[in-house]
């Protein structure tokens, strides 16, 4: 089967691999219809980055099951349903797992990439596309959604709160659409690229701010009424922002990144605001099993077509992996078979 591969130095082409099969009853079989991928899927291999993987590249994909094991069948799945899933495996077994927090799981482990004709993972990865998602392309995204509103629950956006969010790509397009659901009083974006910015201003975002405005923060405070915001999302993973960030969370607010930098970026905070003001700083990484199952019923309520700026076919990898490269989009589509 045709299998995009990465290689260590980060050149990657179109090699021929072995077609995997079932091997247990908790394998399914998948043909993979439709990937999508964002700016992360460019990095190059680093033995610290969870996600830069080498080998087959891409992990957001959904398909058409083919084959099962016994196990997988008796759970439910069938051959010719229509499927996406996570790339992440969590084990089960360890003391998170236990608990429901797989998000915390100590033997977390990841499949090769998404970005071939077949696949076969394991059935506790496997999610049926929702009835009101028809095509493959938004399937696709229900992994990268979750991951978004697993720190929605963890930010704990309520009514009153004016909300910001540093980075309009696709997390943070996304936490504005659940942070208006959730009925924030005003939700704040800011991005630098143009296209992103418009999509903030078309979802919904109450104000959209070019970070490269020379008065950020007087600008951030004046939209949030001069006392700051009570919850602060960093979904850039651009460091000059995050002391902007902790400059204009409010008193008692809390401040949350989806994101990492480089290795050596620290997160750092005035000791006395930081004790002062009773900031929370939190995180949010990947998503529990029962939260990823829920997002099935979220992903319908959410403008997400728009999110895919582009469509190429799997021939043109190199032209969508530039593109991305280039105006990181959201996210691009790339079809893998009709
Ligand atoms: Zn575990």
């Amino acid at each position: 089967m045709r299998a995009l591969w990465r290689h260590e130095n980060g050149m990657m082409n179109i090699i021929e691999v072995p077609e995997p099969s079932i091997e247990r009853d908790d394998d399914v079989k998948i043909k993979v219809m439709y990937n999508t991928i964002g700016i992360q899927d460019l990095r190059m291999k680093r033995s610290w980055d969870f996600y830069a993987k080498g080998g087959i590249a891409g992990y957001e994909m959904a398909g058409v099951i083919t084959d099962l094991g016994d196990h997988a069948r008796a759970k439910g799945f069938y051959i010719g349903q229509k499927v996406t899933g996570t790339v992440v495996k969590f084990c089960g077994d360890c003391l998170y797992c236990q608990k429901g927090q797989e998000n915390n799981c100590l033997q977390l482990d990841v499949n090769s990439g998404t970005l071939c004709d077949v696949i076969v993972w394991d059935v506790n990865q496997i999610l049926p596309l929702p009835s009101a998602v028809t095509t493959f392309e938004i399937g696709c995204l229900l992994e990268p959604v979750a991951v978004v509103y697993m720190a929605a629950q963890k930010i704990q956006i309520t009514v009153d709160d004016n909300v910001c969010i540093f980075g309009g790509d696709f997390n943070g397009l996304v936490l504005l659409q659940l942070a208006k659901l959730l009925g924030a009083r005003t939700v704040t974006v800011v991005e630098a690229k143009k296209h992103n910015r418009d999509l903030a201003q078309q979802l919904g975002a109450d104000y959209v701010i070019d970070p490269f405005n020379e008065n950020l923060e007087t600008e951030l405070f004046r939209v949030s009424d001069f006392i700051g915001f009570q919850k602060v999302a960093i979904t850039s993973s651009q460091p000059n922002l995050i002391s902007t960030a902790f400059n204009v969370t409010a008193r008692g607010g809390t401040v949350l990144t989806t994101v990492y930098f480089s290795q050596d970026q620290r997160i750092s905070i005035n000791s006395v605001k930081f004790f002062a003001m009773n900031i929370t700083i939190t995180s949010s990484f990947l998503y529990t099993k029962q939260l990823l199952h829920e997002t099935r019923n979220l992903l319908p309520k959410l403008k997400l077509k728009g999110l895919i700026s582009q469509e190429y076919s799997f021939e043109d990898f190199a032209a969508a992996f530039s593109a991305e490269q280039h105006s990181c989009f959201p996210r691009i589509g790339i079809k893998m078979a009709d």
